[in-house]
């Protein structure tokens, strides 16, 4: 089958061709959470630093245990941070907590539930025990030397906790692209302006700016140029001062749609205006030598769809990421579909669980100017270009718009 234009993953390619990782920068530890490591980190020391008991008990010689029950005489106290002073003899022990570094002689820790005190300095053990149980070897956790996180690695909590365990109060990450975002259009109303019933609020510009935080970018708004040449030229060459550029509207075809003429004469190179993609249709994608922009529809369904599938990937691409695409799960459709084939197309769903199956429901109805549509969905079903239908039941991959999952490879086809 022909497609109408560039193929969504064609487009993406494209994409992800012209951007490039960032530099490095220098962050603390307390802003460092979601951020890209741009270095290895090592460890400093060995942990635990030596053989340390894994259990609230008793650490014994396993050959003590021979025959069960058993009774030991209870030398000394171990709590964790202090260290053994004794060395144990044959059947001897010593009561020890959790984390608490093993003494010398012993070889195996048992935990307490199954002993019986049988005063201060006597202890019965009710089962034998192998070398080594319960006991958390020097090392086992980290290696001093050894290489703990590699550069690439997402900063999340587990991984800020082992910044904090190599004490690493600051590190190098990848930057963060500097965004501006543009809206164009006479029809226009800004946020602040007063409601006038012949104009359209702007609201691409907030929800573009909501996707850019999710990713932990903070934008700069540019505000709204009318559709006039020498005014968008004036707000575009001020974009074009940032890494990447959004533009809102303006890249259809009509009369009145200058962006393209405008952004092309200011020494933008285009790759793409049109993408088989639905909804979303006129999508654009141009680059100079140190910034990308992006032309996207001004219809607000299509704006934010077209944002999930091209400059989502493009922005964590430059941040540094490993996972590119938006985690997609397989959902079972809850009614048939009846598709127009010659574009891929996304369809704003909510996700149920049913038997241990997600079920894909569509919100409601999928005019690409209802933006409400966006506000409810929890994912969007991926639907290929060349399909006429789909029915119930039918097992269908579904983006999930959840801010924290990801994946490394794009999760559908067309
Ligand atoms: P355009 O891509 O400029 O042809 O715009 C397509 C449709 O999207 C029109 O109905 C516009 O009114 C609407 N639109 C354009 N820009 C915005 C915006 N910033 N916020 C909300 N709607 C918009
Ligand atoms: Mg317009």
């Amino acid at each position: 089958m022909e497609l109408e234009h560039l193929s969504v993953e064609n487009a993406q390619k494209c994409v992800l061709e012209s951007v490039v990782r960032l530099d490095a920068e220098p962050v603390r530890l307390e802003s460092s959470l979601g951020r890209v490591l741009a270095e290895d980190v090592r460890a400093n020391r060995d942990l635990p630093p030596y053989d340390v008991s894994a259990m609230d008990g008793f650490a014994l010689r396993s050959a003590d245990l021979s025959n069960v029950p058993a009774t030991l005489e209870i030398i000394e106290d171990i709590k964790a941070g202090d260290m053994p002073t004794k060395t144990l003899l044959p059947g001897q022990c010593a009561r020890i907590m959790t984390g608490a570094p093993v003494p010398q002689g012993a070889d195996a820790v048992i935990r307490v539930e199954d002993t019986l005190e049988l005063s201060t300095s006597r202890v019965q053990i009710s089962r034998a025990v192998k070398p080594g149980n319960d006991i958390r070897l020097q090392g086992e956790g980290m290696r001093n030397g050894d290489v703990v996180l590699k550069a690439g690695t997402e900063i999340t909590p587990g991984v800020i906790g082992i910044l904090a365990t190599v004490k690493r109060t600051q590190m190098q990450v990848y930057s963060r692209p500097r965004v501006a975002i543009l809206s164009t259009g006479n029809e226009l109303e800004g946020i602040n302006e007063p409601i006038d019933p012949n104009k359209i609020p702007n609201s691409n510009s907030y929800a573009l700016m909501a996707q850019l935080q999710e990713l932990g970018i903070e934008p700069v708004l540019l505000g709204i140029a009318r559709d006039d040449p020498e005014e968008l030229a004036l707000y575009l060459r001020r974009g074009l001062e940032y890494d990447v550029l959004l533009v809102s509207g303006g890249s259809s075809v009509g009369v009145h749609d200058y962006v393209r003429p405008t952004i092309e004469a200011l020494g933008v190179k285009m790759h793409f205006w049109r993408v088989a993609i639905r909804p979303g249709h006129p999508i654009a994608f141009g680059s100079t030598e140190k910034s990308i922009v992006f032309g996207l529809p001004g219809n607000p369904v299509s704006s934010m769809v077209c944002f999930e599938q091209f400059v989502l990937p493009a922005l964590r691409g430059m941040m540094g990421h490993p996972r590119l695409y938006r985690r997609t799960i397989q959902a079972r459709l809850a009614h048939p579909l009846k598709m127009r084939p010659g574009r891929t197309e996304f369809i704003r769903v909510v996700l149920t669980r049913d038997n241990g199956d997600y079920v894909a429901t569509p919100t409601g109805t999928q005019s690409s100017g209802v933006l409400l549509s966006m506000a409810q969905a929890d994912g969007l079903l991926v639907v290929p270009a060349d399909s006429t239908g789909l029915t119930a039941g039918e097992y269908v991959p579904v983006q999930l718009l959840d801010g924290t999952m990801f994946q490394d490879e794009l999760g559908f086809r067309e």
